[in-house]
């Protein structure tokens, strides 16, 4: 498998190299150089696979040869080792839950699976490798335990203060071993920032053997693609084919991986992006003008995203068709006050209930289907609600199951660094606790 930067298309990296430097040093986003159709057989046999066949042919088929057969089989069995069930709610209404993993968020799948290909890739006696991750709170929870206790490797959270629920900030900051959380005084873009100018300063580099674990890994994307396909042969199983997606977006790295699968020929008849009150690709569709903003706090924090960091991605994927995308994805957007509306109304229809970004691609999903009454609808719901207990009137909350991982965490001890945001200080952090 071969990458090429988004700056400079013309050179190109291996799939190790990608998945290391994380992000080319020209700041352009790493993109497979070749995304080829799966062969007709995969999709003949596509409703009779389980989750991990489905992730092993997906892989070897993007990765082409960077990881043999017998190794990626076992790291798969590994990674992706819990289900990505799809649930009807009601007639051509379903709900992907992604969350059954670890930390209880879809994030799992991509920290899961690149914490092994990371470790797979070290080499005996290499430097530690010291994972930087900036977090509006479910990255840090998924990479943190994905890496725990990884060896030779460190993991750094950064997270903005006093915008995590409390269960994410004991996920982020109960781990101790070989991940250490940092408390930044600023938004989720703040943290980001910081990272990536880690990530370009050469002192920095020469001490450390940085790697980033956000969702500009080429190592999280992938895995990211393997539960569209799940999703889709579940629903070939209850004899439905013409298939929407509505992925609630942030940084655009879960709707990427829907679009790299229907690139590689999953028949997906619409994508609908479901966000927040960050509204940047929303306008984008409905205007064609691209206006990266400042992100604004929602209750939907892990989607408080102003400038989306796989925007770039999905541009590429439709350099030579701009119009195409306009036509494959529909954008929606919601304040608080109708992403409350729509949690009340999930419970009141279902007695299901769902976190704040479910409940947005729930209200994005009817929206569309007024108009597209033919095509079965999934919405992507990307983590547990008991991970936002705050946002949940008294009745809504009694509802909800916690789940054991979470009991377990809550009588451990926090820790965290506080910081102020400046790059000069988090940078003296680093060089004085090696
Ligand atoms: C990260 C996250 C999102 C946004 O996913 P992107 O890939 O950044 O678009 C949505 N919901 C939850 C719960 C998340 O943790």
């Amino acid at each position: 498998m071969k990458l090429y930067s988004t700056n400079n298309p013309s050179a190109t990296v291996s799939f190790q190299e990608a998945v290391f430097n994380s992000m080319p040093q020209d700041k352009g986003l790493y993109m497979p150089e070749q995304i080829k159709r799966l062969p007709d057989s995969f999709f003949e046999e596509l409703s009779n696979y389980t989750l991990p066949q489905i992730a092993f042919e997906v892989a070897r088929h993007m990765l082409n040869g960077a990881i043999p057969d017998h190794d990626l089989q076992a790291l798969i069995e590994d990674a992706i080792n819990f289900d990505a069930p799809v649930v009807e709610l009601e007639k051509e209404v379903y709900v992907l839950e992604l969350f059954h993993g670890p930390s209880l968020a879809f994030k799992d799948f991509g920290a899961r699976f690149m914490s092994r290909i990371m470790s797979y890739f070290l080499q005996d006696g290499e430097k530690q490798l010291d994972v930087l991750v900036a977090t509006s709170g479910d990255t840090g929870g998924a990479v943190a335990l994905g890496f725990l206790g990884v060896p030779n490797t460190r993991v750094t959270i950064l997270y903005p203060k006093g915008k995590v629920s409390d269960i994410q900030e004991q996920q982020l900051t109960t781990n101790g071993q070989n991940i250490r959380a940092l408390t930044i005084d600023g938004t989720f873009d703040d943290c980001q920032a910081l990272v990536k100018q880690a990530f370009v300063d050469a002192e920095l580099n020469k001490t450390f053997r940085l790697t980033s674990a956000n969702s500009i890994n080429i190592a999280r994307l992938i895995p990211q693609t393997f539960y569209y396909f799940n999703a889709y042969a579940q629903l070939l199983r209850a004899g439905k084919s013409k298939v929407a997606f509505c992925v609630p977006s942030g940084n655009f790295g879960n709707i990427g991986a829907g679009l790299l699968a229907w690139k590689m020929g999953l028949p997906i008849a619409q994508f609908i992006a479901a966000t927040n009150a960050n509204d940047t690709v929303p306008a984008f569709l409905k205007t064609g003008i691209y206006e990266p903003k400042a992100s604004v706090a929602t209750i939907a924090n892990a989607m408080d995203v102003g400038n989306p960091s796989n925007w770039v991605r999905i541009a590429y994927l439709f350099k030579d068709d701009a119009a195409a995308l306009t036509s494959l994805m529909t954008g929606y957007t919601y304040t608080d006050e109708q992403t409350r509306e729509a949690i009340q109304q999930v419970f009141d229809k279902y007695n299901y209930v769902v976190c704040p970004h479910t409940a947005i691609a729930w209200r994005a999903l009817k929206e569309w289907q007024k108009e597209h009454t033919d095509v079965t609808g999934v919405f992507l719901s990307t983590a547990h609600p008991c991970k936002f207990p705050d946002v949940f009137p008294e009745k809504i909350a009694a509802f909800i199951k916690v789940p054991e991982q979470v009991k377990e965490m809550e009588n451990k001890e926090k820790v965290a660094v506080s910081l102020s945001g400046d790059f000069e200080e988090f940078k003296s952090y680093l060089l004085s606790n090696q």
